[in-house]
């Protein structure tokens, strides 16, 4: 069983290393984004309420997302090898709850893998990112505030995931091939859980 979150600001390539690492570790992903996404897409009452936050760059709140992601575990999550956390925890009280969710299942959170980037990188990147994707929470205005949010509400989860010793920082500007051989050696080093392929 191995358990990750992969943790960084948006634009960090969070995304793009999940891809490799549920092919190479043999993880089920879970992403909140892509889960609110759908629901916006599908129209739903959730996706509806999800929409206002996502277009503000705002969070949704800890109670509802809590409750959404506890809602997927149930779903996704049974038996298989282990998950991969994408865009959760985002605050303290979500990773307090990650806590719970994981420990009520008779399991735990193994790693935090923090991809590190420099802000013009992540700014570039995400604006890369809606001129090929058209994402619409992808344009400068909400990009900014994104990355405000990240810097007053999520980044104190590196200190609260350090003191824990689950924390391992990663360089995450580069060639992605490289950037993914970091984190897979260091997850080698720090869980004993080896690819299944290199
Ligand atoms: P992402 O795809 O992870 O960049 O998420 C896109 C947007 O979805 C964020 O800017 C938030 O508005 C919302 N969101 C995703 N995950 C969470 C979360 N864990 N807590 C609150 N809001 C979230």
């Amino acid at each position: 069983m191995l358990n990750l979150v992969l943790f960084g600001a948006p634009g960090s390539g969070k995304g793009t290393q999940s891809a490799k690492l549920i092919d190479e570790f043999g993880l089920h992903h879970i992403s909140t984004g892509e889960v609110l996404r759908d629901h916006i897409k599908r129209e739903t009452e959730l996706g509806k309420i999800a929409q206002q936050y996502i277009s503000e760059g705002q969070l949704i709140p800890d109670d509802l997302m809590i409750s959404i992601l506890d809602d997927v575990l149930e779903k996704e999550a049974k038996g298989k090898d282990g998950v991969i956390f994408d865009g959760f925890p985002r605050t303290i009280p979500q990773a307090e709850a990650l806590k719970e969710l994981l420990r009520k299942r008779g399991t735990d959170l193994h790693a935090v893998v923090g991809l590190e980037v420099p802000e013009e990188e992540l700014v570039e990147r995400m604006l890369n990112r809606g001129k090929e994707t058209g994402r619409a929470d992808d344009n400068l205005e909400t990009i900014k505030k994104r990355l405000d949010v990240y810097h007053n509400q999520t980044s104190p989860l590196r200190d609260f995931y350090l003191n824990e010793g689950k924390y391992l920082k990663i360089n995450g500007s580069g060639i992605v091939d490289d950037i993914f051989n970091e984190i897979a050696s260091g997850l080698e080093k720090k869980t004993g859980v080896h690819r299944k392929k290199k």
